[in-house]
């Protein structure tokens, strides 16, 4: 269902991440592990879709679980799907379609580009980037992918929607 989108990341422990998107259909929820990069990944992701490349990859580690977003771009909308695969040791190289889709949806690329970014700030105003580091752990909080995505969406989506700065 287009146009209607929603999507969140919340730190849940220490380490984890709940990663919920919605749209009036459906909607799918995952919990991140910090084995990855995960918010800078999800960010460089989307942002990619403002590039030349059509098609951007980005997998999250639910140990041991996999999920892959495929996000394609189609004009000025992106076709998002979500692959599940059982062990992302084993399924890292493998095919997306050796995966379970497990949620897929069509939406403008300027209404991902928004969620997105207001979902990575909100986390950035609810943590600061000290707690961010002391609860993921391994990575600290992905400033400058947050920028460039802010930025590339604030020039290419002539989004209307209202845009707080990063830093408040
Ligand atoms: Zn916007």
């Amino acid at each position: 269902m287009a146009n209607d989108l929603q999507f969140s990341w919340e730190l849940s422990g220490t380490g984890w991440a709940v990663c919920r998107i919605a749209d009036g259909a459906s909607e799918r929820k995952d919990a991140v592990s910090y084995c990855t990069d995960a918010l800078a990944d999800l960010l460089h992701g989307v942002a990619g879709l403002y590039g030349p490349a059509s098609v951007q990859r980005f997998s999250f580690d639910l140990e041991p679980a996999e999920v892959r977003w495929v996000l394609r771009s189609k004009g000025s909308d992106v076709e998002i799907a979500i692959y599940w695969f059982p062990d992302m040791f084993t399924s890292f190289d493998a095919p997306d379609q050796e995966g379970t889709l497990s949620w897929g949806s069509t939406q403008p690329r300027s209404l991902l580009g928004h969620v997105v970014v207001e979902a990575a700030q909100s986390v950035l105003r609810l943590h600061s980037e000290d707690g961010y580091l002391a609860k993921w752990g391994r990575y600290p909080f992905p400033v400058a992918a947050l920028q460039d995505l802010r930025q590339l969406h604030l020039q290419h989506d002539g989004c209307e929607r209202q845009h707080d700065a990063i830093f408040p």
